[in-house]
């Protein structure tokens, strides 16, 4: 089964986020715990844990099917001190909001070298992040997104996200997220069938499906390789429709959630729809 869905609005409260998902027929969502641009958030209430709750239930959402991203403040490979213990506490109350929530996975992006450590030292300092804040917390996993590598943004190989992983040491609660467009700006060409399955084995090779915990679905304004990361709607970016259907019959991404990040959020019903269409 493919749970496909987008990353909706928690404005009002986390309760209120079921509910949108399932007005615009999404079978996943993501959405931020807190406000993604702060480093600080209130608490969450015990309105706001029972309403999520009861209505994930209501909606027949299992929490196989949300993954939540969190802020983008967060730099858990920053290269100084001070910032990096900053990251830390803020992840760390990341997880614990998906504890409290019931939510088994929380979705972050490798952090950015700033040009000041290498690449391998801020895999690792990532990596060093992870079991710090894992240790502390319990039936969350982290799961690591592909970057389109722009600027200074480590993971855009999948080499790099295989490193963190390796560094990781409860590999039961890593796995990896795959967003269509940054593998597409970082240059694994999936709008061929030739290029999709060059990826896919790629991925197999170096990471493995156990570890594929979810998806972002964007189409790429920019071209393969160009490490830009700028999202188009589904079918009318430079990966194109063939790519997206090619995703859908794939049963090995089956059972994950599949989340549209696509910049015209008015159109993500017909999006979803879209995509069904293309399952088999
Ligand atoms: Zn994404
Ligand atoms: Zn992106």
């Amino acid at each position: 089964m493919k749970y496909i869905g987008a990353h909706v609005s928690a404005a009002g409260g986390v309760e209120n986020v079921p509910e949108r998902a399932h007005e615009i027929g999404a079978k996943a969502f993501a959405l931020f715990t807190k406000n993604q641009r702060r480093w600080e958030g209130p608490p969450l209430t015990k309105e706001n844990i029972k309403g999520f709750k009861n209505s994930c239930q209501d909606l027949g959402y299992s929490m196989g099917q949300v993954m939540p991203h969190d802020s983008y403040l967060i730099n858990l490979g920053h290269p100084e001190e001070q910032q990096l213990q900053k990251s830390r506490n803020a992840f760390l109350d990341e997880i614990q909001r998906c504890e409290q929530l019931g939510i088994k996975l929380l979705n972050f992006h490798p952090g950015n070298h700033l040009n000041k450590i290498s690449v391998e030292e801020c895999l690792d300092r990532n990596a060093e992040s992870l079991n710090w804040a894992l240790e502390k917390t319990n039936g969350v996993t982290a799961v690591i997104e592909n970057t389109a590598g722009q600027g200074t943004s480590v993971g855009y190989k999948f080499e790099y996200l295989a490193r963190i992983i390796d560094g990781v040491d409860d590999k039961s609660r890593v796995g990896v997220c795959i967003d269509t467009c940054h593998a597409f700006a970082a240059g694994y060409d999936l709008s061929t069938e030739k290029g999709y399955h060059k990826m896919w084995n790629q991925f197999e090779a170096l990471i493995g499906f156990e570890y594929l915990k979810g998806m972002h679905l964007n189409d790429s304004k920019k071209e393969c390789g160009s490490r830009v990361d700028r999202h188009d709607n589904i079918g009318e970016g430079k990966i194109g429709i063939k790519g997206f259907e090619l995703l859908m019959k794939d049963k090995r991404l089956n059972d994950i959630p599949m989340i549209l990040e696509t910049p015209n959020t008015e159109r993500w019903p017909e999006e979803i729809e879209l995509l069904y269409d293309l399952v088999d």
